[in-house]
């Protein structure tokens, strides 16, 4: 079978390493800026979303992941928007899964709302797919619909138990949110351990015109969320990393892994490992800063990857050092202007 690898010796000199001496091993790929939800924190309620046009094929995206695969990524996340509402994601999905056959990619793996993951946790285990995360902010029906505007909290759950069926691991991304769901976090950390999932909570980013002061009044810092925690349960500090900005705790009453991501009141950019590509073939080099590099056009230019190669090299030669979100009386704009769905987080 080809791979579309290059033989190993030449992906050991190949590799990403950013003017930091960062290397590069980790991409985020949002397949679609759609969604079946309308999170209030993420989106705004009358969304335009791209032109069909603008949007990579699932073969065009399946090339520039095995473009950075190439070149050393080891690790590939699906996002989106929702990656699960993308029509046919699953071809793409199954042919990502040859690079980890190959041996070529330690991980793929997806975020998703879990609203279609009833039917897809199956064929997803079947593709090499062995953990996803699964954003949950709330375990109340009516809490859920209102911060997702749209979503079912039963459809989720009737997903979350799919994946456990199929042998996925689930880890929970709840969003942090001053009065929206600061009154369960207890809840979730029992619910989690019960479940046998682990659980990070998020503190919100300012990605986005969601409208009015709305982002400020939804900022819960993390330090206070621990704090509230530490009076139930035992939380045990851990060596674990996974090259990203959560800090994890054991939590000794479960036995599962609790993380807290924190990119206001920690900054987590020295130990970046990762890129962000949107649907539309744009590389953010950070999460939190402007600068892009389009590879749609060395992509479409040329049926031949030297171009496509050439312009991922020079973009992850301007990877930043850091991004410097702050929210405060202020800093009421967003400090980027796209949602989180362009670049799916
Ligand atoms: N639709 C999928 C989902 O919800 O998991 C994948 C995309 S979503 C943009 C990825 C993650 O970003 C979710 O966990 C979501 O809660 C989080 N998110 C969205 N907007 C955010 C914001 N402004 N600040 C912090 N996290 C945000
Ligand atoms: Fe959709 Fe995920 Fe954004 Fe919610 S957080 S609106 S599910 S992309």
């Amino acid at each position: 079978m080809d791979t579309g690898l290059a033989p190993p010796a030449a992906q050991a000199a190949e590799r990403l390493v950013d003017p930091f001496a960062r290397a590069i091993s980790y991409l985020r790929v949002s397949v679609t800026d759609r969604c079946d939800f309308r999170c209030v924190y993420c989106m705004s309620e009358n969304m335009t979303f791209l032109p069909k046009a603008e949007i990579l094929s699932l073969e065009e995206l399946d090339r520039l992941c095995s473009a950075f695969v190439r070149m050393g990524v080891r690790k590939l996340r699906l996002t989106g928007g929702e990656p699960l509402v993308r029509r046919n994601v699953m071809s793409l999905v199954r042919n990502l899964g040859r690079h980890i056959e190959a041996g070529a990619l330690d991980e793929l793996t997806l975020t998703t709302n879990g609203s279609q993951l009833a039917k897809y946790a199956h064929e997803l285990y079947q593709a090499g797919v062995r953990r996803i995360n699964v954003s949950l902010d709330t375990l109340d029906p009516a809490k859920f619909t209102a911060l997702t505007r749209w979503g079912k909290l039963d459809q989720v759950l009737d997903g979350l138990k799919a994946a456990k069926q199929a042998g996925l691991a689930v880890k929970i991304n709840a969003v942090a949110l001053k009065g929206g769901n600061d009154d369960e976090f207890d809840r979730l950390v029992a619910w989690s351990g019960d479940e046998g999932f682990d659980l990070v909570f998020i503190e919100v980013m300012p990605m986005g015109d969601i409208g009015g002061e709305a982002r400020l009044d939804q900022y819960l810092p993390l330090s206070l969320v621990r704090a509230n925690l530490a009076k139930n349960w035992t939380l045990d500090e851990t060596d674990y990393r996974t090259g990203g900005p959560a800090r994890y705790f054991t939590v000794r009453e479960t036995g599962r892994r609790l993380g807290f991501i924190t990119p206001l009141t920690h900054n987590f950019c020295e130990s970046c490992n990762r890129v962000r590509l949107t649907c539309t073939g744009t590389l953010y080099m950070c999460l939190g800063q402007d600068d892009a590099a389009d590879l749609r056009t060395p992509l479409r230019a040329s049926s031949d990857d030297a171009a496509l190669d050439d312009a991922i090299r020079s973009a992850i030669a301007r990877k930043p050092k850091g991004h410097d979100f702050v929210i405060d009386r202020r800093h009421k704009a967003p400090a980027v202007a796209r949602h989180m769905s362009v670049t799916g987080g």
